[in-house]
């Protein structure tokens, strides 16, 4: 049986624990690639493209390694770059029997190692911890032992200690893959199973997916079923990344390759989905697959209107590599033509805006993020509400639902204080509280994601002086009471501005939000009365005293017309300031003003 031989294994860790470091090692030592061919794989993999080659993603490999007389095939998987959720990385684990856990010796266990440890634990992987780093004087491996004991309940005793950046170890790492891990058992003659590990978009080929076949086989010129959508599509080429991609004919039970089938639209190919052969098709798909939902919602508006199509564009290109972003073109009062965008998380958020000015060189307005909400009407309905602004007047609202989080927070014991201080404001339901090492403890808590969208991460990281780690993970929705936030700028609703808020902090808010307003509305030739609502009544307000610009000063002494001229102009700019609607606010101090928020 060909499976004996076969081990899919992922590396997961904190980041800058070493999880690249690690995979180029292994890439060298199993002999994939030679020194100056890993230095080469970048530039190889555009050569690649411009060659209409597919793109090749670094890091998901298969490794040969022969040892005691047998050649045995190691898969390494990598996770996909969105964690927000974990979802995907979950659903990319699920396609291997083991991982290695790498932690810093330097560091220690960190959030993000917890996350992804117990994510391998829910998918019964064997799991290997990777001691890394200890080449450095300040490695203290016993301690990092030790935490790995007590905070993941797993034995350390058995853990490799490694210098992924020097090599020391990296064949313990290789024998253990081969020892530890179990090699698939999926069933040759059964119905084609296979699992979508991870999927993007090639400017050539169009959707490249990786899958784990668990039963069954694949081969070129089979018609495939993608299981959610019952849609069939031609297996065109079917391949490996060794990390150079190598096209084969098929791909048999236990092993990972990379699929194309001519389809045009990520959405159709997502993680965690199971493909079948059309003409026998598996009655066993892959349980717990879920269609990427956005959970974090943002206006995206150019800065200046006429990039309102190169916008369009470029959103629409991200679109094709992230199956979770959502479109919707959306009209502002305030902030006059955009889109309002659905994300995964808050990651993928920032990420979202970053591409769009690194890569497409676009300036955007973001509005402050809101998450998805679930409202429930007294007429019995249900809706789903993304931005503030739509929400329904109070009197036909029965109950307001909110998604929250699970975080985990790992932080040096003496700012245990301040960190729960910070989770109890953030409306923080207590979890638990574990000491990992005499002076290191994990925080469980579950807090409304909405309350850690825009400036937990920051705050968090300076109660701690930078030494807390965070992760989070999606739990469901729960009924809170809330309540509509709407500012007024002279009396006028900028729609822009709405906010969703919890009613005991509504006061707070208001208040903030006022302020900060005051602060980066510029004073204008009138006087700018800023004010807050919540329920049909004022409870903040905040006024911008009257510019007292006096245009005539200027031209003392010069003739009539001139000074007539002037004072029609300042008249004619009022006027159209105030028909603005947002008293002549430039747009540079509405992006100010909703970063700060
Ligand atoms: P990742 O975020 O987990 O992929 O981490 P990287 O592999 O990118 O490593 C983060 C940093 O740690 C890089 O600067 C590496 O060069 C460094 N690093 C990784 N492994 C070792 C190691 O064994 N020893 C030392 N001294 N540095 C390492
Ligand atoms: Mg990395």
């Amino acid at each position: 049986d060909k499976q004996k031989l076969i081990r899919n294994f992922s590396i997961i860790a904190h980041i800058d624990h070493g999880k690249s470091t690690l995979a180029d090692r292994l890439i060298e030592f199993t002999g994939a690639l030679d020194k100056r061919e890993m230095k080469e794989q970048i530039l190889d993999n555009l050569e690649v493209e411009r060659k209409h080659g597919i793109t090749v993603k670094a890091q998901t490999a298969r490794l040969e390694y022969e040892k005691d007389g047998q050649k045995y095939i190691l898969n390494m998987i990598d996770t996909p770059g969105h964690v927000d959720f974990g979802y995907e990385v979950s659903k990319s684990l699920k396609a291997c029997e083991g991982c290695l856990l790498v932690v810093d010796a330097t560091q220690g266990v960190e959030a993000q190692t917890i996350a992804n440890a117990y994510l391998a634990i829910d998918n019964d992987l064997e799991l290997i911890p990777v001691i890394n780093k200890i080449d450095l004087p300040s490695a203290d491996i016993e301690k990092t032992k030790s935490e790995i004991e007590d905070a993941l309940g797993i034995d350390a005793k058995e853990s490799i200690e490694i210098s992924a950046k020097s090599g020391l170890n990296i064949d313990k790492v290789v024998d253990a893959i081969i020892d530890r891990i179990p090699p698939p058992k999926g069933e040759n003659n059964a119905p084609l199973r296979a699992l979508v590990v991870d999927s993007w978009y090639d400017n050539y080929r169009g959707v490249v997916f990786i899958v784990r076949v668990f039963d069954g086989e694949l081969k070129v010129g089979d018609k495939i079923l993608v299981y959610s959508t019952k849609k069939e599509y031609d297996v065109e080429e079917l391949g490996f990344f060794t990390p150079k991609s190598k096209k084969t004919d098929k791909l048999s039970t236990g092993e990972v390759g990379y699929v194309i089938a001519n389809i045009k639209n990520i959405q159709d190919a997502t993680v965690g989905d199971t493909i079948t052969l059309a003409k026998n098709p598996t009655d066993r798909p892959f349980e717990g697959f879920q269609k990427p939902k956005p959970f974090v919602f943002a206006g995206l508006y150019p800065l200046n209107p006429e990039d309102y199509d190169d916008l369009a564009e470029a959103l629409e290109k991200l679109q094709l590599n992230d199956a979770s972003l959502t479109v919707e073109k959306e009209k502002s009062e305030s902030l006059g033509f955009g889109f309002r965008c659905g994300f995964l998380g808050v990651l993928s958020m920032n990420i979202t805006r970053e591409r769009l000015e690194g890569e497409f060189g676009l300036d955007v307005v973001m509005t402050t993020p809101s998450v998805l909400y679930k409202v429930e009407l007294t007429n019995g309905e249900t809706i789903e509400i993304s931005n503030p602004s739509e929400l329904p007047q109070p009197t036909k609202i029965k109950a307001i639902y909110e998604p929250m989080v699970e975080t985990e927070i790992i932080t040096p014991a003496e700012f245990v204080g301040n960190i729960i201080k910070l989770l109890q404001d953030k409306r923080g339901q207590q979890k638990e509280i574990l000491y990992i090492a005499t002076d290191r403890v994990l925080i469980k808590y579950k807090v409304p994601l909405a309350e850690i969208l825009v400036d937990f991460y920051d705050k968090l990281k300076s109660l701690s002086r930078g030494y807390a780690s965070f992760d989070y993970e999606f739990s469901g929705f729960e009924a809170s009471d809330l309540t509509k936030l709407i500012i007024l700028i002279n009396s006028k609703e900028i729609d822009s501005f709405s906010l969703i808020v919890p009613k005991e902090k509504a006061y707070r808010i208001a208040r903030e939000v006022l302020k900060n307003l005051k602060q980066y509305i510029p004073k204008q030739l009138f006087e700018v009365r800023l004010q807050a609502k919540v329920g049909g009544k004022i409870i903040a307000k905040e006024t911008i005293g009257a510019l007292r610009k006096d245009v005539l000063a200027k031209c003392y002494g010069g003739d009539i017309t001139r000074k007539k001229k002037l004072l029609e102009k300042q008249k004619e700019g009022k006027k159209k300031l105030k028909q603005l609607g947002n008293v002549g606010i430039s747009k540079e101090a509405f992006i100010k003003l909703v970063e700060i928020k």
